[in-house]
């Protein structure tokens, strides 16, 4: 390929402006990246070397070096790993692989107030241009002998073209540094000792060497070698400057909360520290370490189908596999970490993984392990269990419905909003309140705390003092298909029929009222029946109402109405079931409507059936008539 200039993505540009001003004083992690790049195409070239054996590659040990020219004021990056082919430069270095959603770029700019969550697009290597004038990327795939010279001042356009790289595959990052406006100071990134520094604080276990030749004074030795006072000279030794042990195999007393956060950093694509880390040994029938973190931040591409979730995998510290998604349940996708097994074959595949035994019961022992985990953090450090619950707990509830075997556990786990307090509590906790001759545990599901709070399906059972549960999230009508039963107390959708709210003397006393009231009321009911046959299944008596006149009921067994309407926004209209009609035979517009023309009565059906829909939450079908009956009904009250 001869040389060619083509222009960034609209996004990178903008990514990189963003870099540029909201990330000054981060400057310095630009190297991390790099070095994490250049670790993981080594990563990458081990695990391809495997299958083509075919590929010549260097006998040389796998390595990062860093070359630094400080009277030019240049600093190189060079790895011996996979390399990248012409297309994949263009691809990787100059697109936004996971752009081009209007979400993304939304992302970006809420990116601006919190600069942090920009190392979660991937954008590692712009950060590079926060310390550069200029770039140039030198870059031979394993297994070809095409090398590709890449070089950009980050302004909008980059250049590239063919160009042989004599040392074979691998990749060398060439930085021009700018020009520091402190070039004493500590961020001259030509420097050895500040490389150094740079180094063991972000990258110390990386375990490939990162190397460099440091010049040294040495004493000068005499003719007997003993050193000759006062006398030295330059000599220049290669050095490894960092450490290499890998973090999950030392003992957790040895390893800093700093070198934790950088590791996570490493790892999960997040530029914020973890909200925390279980790190620990497992031996015996599966010998294993780990290291799982609970992120502190929602990725900002956490429920897309797509983004990538699960455990890297390493078998005997031979890296795998990155996002192995079978080691862990689904309802933990958000947990980031390593796991190195001890007895896996090195061979496993993403393939094979499912069907495999051993995956299975490491599965197992990190699901338990973090089902203690989170046990223990409820009833020690509640405060910070909720803040995590907020970010994460709806996740965590899908599992009711999907983990049979640790449904109870999970319960356990759950927080809920309630009528209570201000306060989440669990289910427990819940029953600890229940007041004697409550039964039974009440919820409502719907969009938002405000609107389950209002609700009218709430009145009857304020006035006899039960709690209710405000469920506002989307999972939680599927959630709670799962969770019917608590400690032998029934869960109850206060909007389905057959809530009980009565004691027998109570339901006696109102069996016969409402016999008598149905009597009374029957042609209105049949009336109002009539009028609304299409839409309602039928007309009721309502005990759960106190102030509303109607309310809209779910067949025990039918979805609920808050349920229906998200398949709506999902596009996925489900048949609508027909719901029952509540009234409120209290309520004085009944007494009203028994003195009306049928005609009249009808109308009035209508505006009090869309009344019921509103009040849920529900759209109405037809809100111009609607808004003109109520017009009409405002002309007919005498001025
Ligand atoms: P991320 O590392 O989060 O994917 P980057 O912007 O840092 O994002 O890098 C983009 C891609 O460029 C990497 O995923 C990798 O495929 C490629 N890349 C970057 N540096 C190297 C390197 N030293 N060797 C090979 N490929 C690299």
């Amino acid at each position: 390929m001869s040389r060619e200039t083509k222009k960034f993505e609209a996004e990178v540009t903008e990514i990189l402006n963003l870099m540029i001003n909201s990330l000054y004083s981060h400057k310095e992690i630009f190297l991390r990246e790099l070095i994490s790049n250049a670790a993981d195409a080594l990563e990458k070239l081990r695990f391809e070397e495997i299958s083509h054996k075919e590929w010549k590659t260097t006998d040389e040990e796998k390595h990062i070096r860093l070359e630094a020219d400080k009277e030019k004021n240049i600093l190189s990056i060079k790895d011996n790993g996979i390399g990248m082919t012409a297309e994949e430069v263009m691809e990787n270095i100059g697109t936004i692989a996971r752009s081009g959603t209007k979400e993304f770029m939304k992302q970006v700019s809420e990116a601006k107030e919190n600069p942090e969550l920009i190392g979660q697009f991937g954008v590692g290597f712009y950060s590079v241009f926060m310390v550069a004038e200029k770039v140039v990327v030198h870059t031979q795939k394993a297994g070809t002998d095409q090398g590709t010279w890449w070089e950009s001042t980050g302004a909008g356009e980059y250049s590239i073209e063919s160009v042989p790289r004599g040392d074979g595959h691998g990749t060398t990052i060439t930085i021009h540094l700018k020009k520091g406006d402190d070039e004493a100071s500590q961020d001259n990134y030509a420097e050895t000792h500040t490389l150094k520094s740079l180094i063991k604080k972000y990258s110390d276990f990386i375990e490939f060497p990162i190397k460099m030749l440091v010049e040294e004074e040495e004493p000068e030795q005499d003719k007997d070698g003993k050193a000759i006072e006062g006398k030295f000279k330059k000599i220049t030794k290669d050095e490894t400057l960092n450490s290499r042990k890998a973090l999950w195999l030392k003992p957790a007393n040895d390893i800093s909360k700093e070198q934790y956060n950088e590791f996570y950093k490493h790892i999960a694509s997040d530029w914020t520290d973890p909200q925390d880390v279980i790190h620990y040994k497992a031996e015996g029938t599966q010998e294993f370490a780990t290291i799982m973190y609970i992120p502190s931040s929602v990725p900002f591409d956490y429920n897309y189908r797509g983004s990538k979730h699960g455990l890297s995998l390493y078998v005997r510290r031979v890296f795998i596999m990155a996002n192995c998604e079978e080691l862990l349940p689904p309802y933990f996708r958000f947990v980031k970490g390593i796991i190195d097994s001890d007895d896996l074959s090195l061979n496993v595949s993403r393939e094979i993984l499912q069907q495999d035994k051993q995956i299975q019961a490491i599965k197992k022992a990190l699901t338990n392990r973090l089902l203690k985990y989170f046990k223990t953090k409820l009833e020690k450090e509640r405060e910070e269990y909720e803040t995590f619950w907020g970010r994460f707990g709806a996740t965590v509830k899908e599992g009711i419905s999907t983990d049979f075997a640790n449904k109870e556990k999970l319960q356990d786990l759950c927080l809920f909003r309630s009528s209570h307090s201000e306060k989440l509590t669990t289910l427990k906790e819940y029953i600890g309140r229940m007041p004697d001759g409550q039964k039974e545990i009440y919820y409502i599901t719907g969009e938002s705390l405000s609107q389950v709070q209002e609700s009218p399906y709430l009145e009857k059972l304020h006035q006899k003092g039960y709690e209710i549960l405000f469920l506002t999230d989307p999972v939680d009508d599927w959630v709670m298909q799962g969770l019917t039963k608590y400690d032998d107390k029934m869960l109850r959708s206060v909007t389905k029929e057959g809530l009980e709210l009565d004691s027998e003397e109570e339901k006696e006393k109102i069996k016969k009222e409402t016999e008598e009231k149905t009597k009374d009321l029957k042609p209105l009911i049949d009336t109002i029946q009539e009028a609304l046959s299409e839409k309602i299944k039928e007309v009721k008596i309502s005990n759960r109402l106190v102030d509303s006149p109607v309310c809209l009921v779910s067949g025990a067994y039918d979805p609920s109405a808050h349920m229906e309407r998200m398949m709506e926004s999902l596009g996925q209209s489900m048949p609508q079931s027909k719901r029952i009609l509540e009234i409120n035979s209290q309520h004085p517009v009944f007494t009203k409507m028994t003195a009306m023309s049928k005609d009249n009565t009808k109308v009035w059906a209508e505006i009090i059936y869309n009344q019921a829909l509103l009040n849920e939450g529900s759209p109405i079908k037809n809100p111009l008539q609607f808004s003109k009956q109520i017009s009409n009904l405002m002309l007919e009250v005498p001025t």
